[in-house]
């Protein structure tokens, strides 16, 4: 089980005669990479990043742009965009007559999901008049996953699935989540998030266009009857309960002027309980609006500061209000001109100073104010790479205090996060992932126990733990769970960050969320070495790689490049992470094709089989040089070692060096990582944490120290003491006196 080092002699060869046959094989391999990506070019989507023209978007005439005809084979006519959230209606034309046959909607136009890369996946969908989706089209997206390596037509494949369903059907993803009279849909594999939003995305829009139009008839709910309580509130009481409810429209997130101040903030909530109304208005004017309503009419006010009017500059009379909408799943409710009332002024006097005010009326029996419901406010957002404009939601929700409410709040059952089935579904898998973590976390916080029960020609409690970890983590993590984490989800991250960040997106992947998690924890404590050297599956499958040739007799083969070779090529990989990094912030479309320099998705996630030649040629290339030399990928090319490399260098903990490790190098031509450099000190952006040097640091038999005051010792017949956790023989004087010491407390007892 020992790797190749342990068998050599402490000084490994330097193999100077190898080097310009290795430095051709790394150009080689290098070739390689580029041949590889130019390979993976012909892969390009067709949706990604699509430009929609902004009559698709939001013109009068949606079919003049978007392909209904695809979405909705029946009908040859379209209506114009018509209803709230908007939709067409389409006819087949019978002998000159138009005949209804169903609609045809835009996700965009009803709800506001965002996927993987924080940005809506646009689709067009059609529906019959029975409520079956007829069709559904993806327009674009933005998902760097479906860009190389999955193909589109996974999506496509996917998204197919929804034809022939009823709107009101219970779609989830996975087959495995039917209970509950639920519809099992198959996800994308390796793109589970995009596939969790996408199903949100077609399910929500079908459901609330349905709604609208009448297919889908919603259960009626009993009609709210408040409690009669009247007792006069503060704004900080009303706060605290949740009577008035706060949303901030941060600048950062919109096409905000000044980003230094809040675009929108707002306070709102609703008036006609008698206890909110009255503090907020004051008897006399909570009375003479509660006499102006009608039933089924509703008042709710919003006060509001900030950069820009939640009632818009451009407001016309007659108009809607475009920047402010309430919604109480599924309905969305707009308002006129002739649904707004003047607020000049709040009765308590702790409530905020604002900058404009309204009253806005709710007409319609379907809002039930003992539910809970939204406030939402629209925005535009253009794109920060090619400056389309898009809009986003931002929603608030208030649901009255049951004090309030006779009989006290009705029993809502919200539909269960995405996220959450995923992670019910595979508790399993999860535990047992975990366990593994939690092995590695263990056996290296344990390494000063190892490593002094091993020497350098024997040790088994490391070799074979790490063995058993990297066996694991290339058939459970890599090939099972597909848990390799990657560059393309920083880069993603990056992008989250910057257009919007969503915890129930990353928390749709357990296992890539774990891991990260475990990722940031150990590097901060001990270092990149612990992901690297113990668990990544991709460095694992090298390391076993090496392992391998050792074992059918590649030994006398297996070598490292020289230090002063390596020092120089180990600066590729920093290279090709900025360079990543970088272009990710111009094109993600970019960044996501160099980013198969990893070769993770070909051989995790889609599979080699599924790849063109220049990827296995790619992959063919590292493996076979692992065999003869120890983790090549990780040393000079991985952009993800690299980024973690940067932060390992903060790490709280690192490994132990004694004085003499600045003169004696035993430990340093061990190092298969090539990390320890002239002056004994440890790379720590380099160390693979095998320990091999700590086993040395305290090996009597193998660190020159320890060797030369062990021989000295036998030789004028002195005691072998233990070796202190400074790497020293206990010397005999302290020895001496802790026993002198122990005899003269004995003394005193007695
Ligand atoms: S350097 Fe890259 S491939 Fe190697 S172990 Fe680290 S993350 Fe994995
Ligand atoms: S410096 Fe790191 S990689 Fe090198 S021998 Fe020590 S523990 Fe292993």
């Amino acid at each position: 089980m020992n790797d190749h080092r342990s068998a050599a002699k402490p000084s490994l060869p330097t193999f100077a005669k190898l080097a310009p046959l290795a430095a051709q094989l790394l150009q080689l391999v290098l070739l390689l990479v580029c041949v590889a990506l130019l390979g993976s070019a012909p892969a390009r989507a067709t949706v990604y990043d699509a430009e929609l023209s902004a009559q698709l978007l939001h013109g009068e005439d949606l079919c003049a742009a978007a392909p209904c005809r695809e979405v909705m084979p029946a009908a040859q006519q379209f209506s114009k965009r018509k209803g709230s959230p908007s939709y067409v209606e389409a006819y087949a034309v019978d002998a000159g007559k138009q005949r209804l046959v169903g609609y045809v909607f835009l996700s965009t136009d009803v709800v506001d999901i965002p996927a993987y890369s924080g940005k809506p996946v646009v689709t067009l969908i059609g529906m019959d008049k029975a409520g079956i989706i007829s069709g559904v089209r993806v327009l674009k997206h933005s998902e760097p996953i479906l860009l190389a390596g999955i193909p589109e037509s996974a999506l496509l494949k996917f998204i197919h699935q929804y034809v022939g369903k009823s709107a009101d059907a219970k779609l989830v993803i996975g087959q495995g989540q039917q209970d509950g009279g639920a519809i099992g849909l198959d996800a994308i594999s390796g793109a589970t998030v995009t596939a969790i939003a996408e199903n949100q995305v077609i399910s929500r829009s079908a459901y609330e266009i349905g709604r609208q139009v009448g297919i889908i008839k919603s259960t009626p709910r009993p009609p709210a009857r408040f409690t009669p309580l009247r007792d006069k509130l503060s704004w900080a009481d009303m706060l605290k309960e949740g009577s008035v409810q706060s949303l901030l429209v941060p600048a950062g997130e919109v096409d905000a002027k000044d980003p230094s101040q809040p675009y929108m903030e707002l306070h709102f909530g609703y008036l006609n309980v008698p206890a909110v109304g009255i503090s907020l208005l004051g008897q006399h004017g909570y009375d003479s609006l509660m006499q102006d309503l009608k039933p089924d009419e509703h008042a709710i006010f919003i006060i509001a500061t900030g950069q820009e009017s939640f009632k818009g500059s451009g407001f016309v009379r007659g108009g809607i209000y475009d920047r402010v909408q309430v919604r109480q799943d599924p309905v969305t409710f707009t308002f006129r001109d002739t649904d707004y009332l003047n607020l000049y002024h709040l009765q308590p006097a702790d409530a905020p100073a604002f900058k404009e005010s309204a009253i806005f009326i709710v007409r319609s029996a379907d809002f039930n104010p003992a539910w809970p419901w939204q406030l939402t406010v629209l925005a535009n957002k253009s794109d920060k790479e090619n400056g389309i404009k898009t809009f986003v939601h931002f929603d608030q929700e208030l649901w009255l205090p049951a004090r309030y409410l006779e009989g006290g709040r009705p029993h809502v059952e919200r539909p269960q996060a995405a996220w959450k089935a995923i992670w019910a579904n595979q508790k399993v898998e999860i535990a047992l992932f975990g366990l593994i973590l939690a092995f590695a976390a263990f056996m290296y916080s344990r390494r000063d126990w190892l490593v002094r029960r091993s020497s350098r020609k024997h040790k088994p409690w490391i070799a074979v733990p790490r063995h058993l970890l990297w066996i694991a983590s290339v058939g459970f993590l890599g090939f099972y769970l597909k848990a390799q984490p990657s560059i393309t989800q920083v880069m993603t991250w990056f992008h989250s960050i910057l257009h919007q960040w969503k915890w129930e997106l990353f928390l749709s992947d357990p296992f890539i969320f774990v891991f990260w998690w475990f990722i940031i924890i150990s590097v901060a404590l001990w270092g990149r070495g612990v992901f690297c050297g113990w668990l990544c599956p991709f460095g694992s499958l090298q390391q076993l790689a090496l392992s391998l040739g050792k074992r059918i007799g590649l030994k006398r083969f297996q070598s490292l490049l020289p230090k002063r070779l390596h020092d120089k090529l180990k600066w590729i990989k920093y290279a090709v992470f900025f360079v990543l990094l970088g272009v990710s912030f111009f094109s993600m479309e970019t960044a996501e094709h160099l980013a198969e320099i990893e070769p993770f998705k070909t051989t995790f996630l889609v599979g080699v089989w599924n790849r063109t030649w220049p990827f296995w040629l790619f992959i063919g290339a590292i493996l076979g040089w692992s065999f003869l030399s120890e983790r090549p990928y990780c040393k000079y090319i991985c952009p993800l070692g690299a980024g973690l490399a940067i932060p390992s260098k903060l790490r709280l903990f690192g490994l132990k060096r004694k004085q003499e490790c600045t003169t004696c190098h035993a430990c340093a031509s061990g190092c298969g990582s090539h990390a320890i450099d002239a002056a004994g000190k440890i790379d720590q952006t380099e160390c693979m944490q095998c320990l091999d040097c700590m086993i040395l640091y305290y090996d009597d038999h193998a660190c020159p120290p320890l060797v030369k005051e062990r021989k000295a010792r036998e030789k004028s017949g002195q005691p072998l003491t233990a070796i202190n956790g400074a790497g020293y023989f206990i010397s005999l004087d302290s020895v001496r006196q802790t026993l002198s010491d122990k005899a003269a407390e004995q003394r005193t007892r007695s």
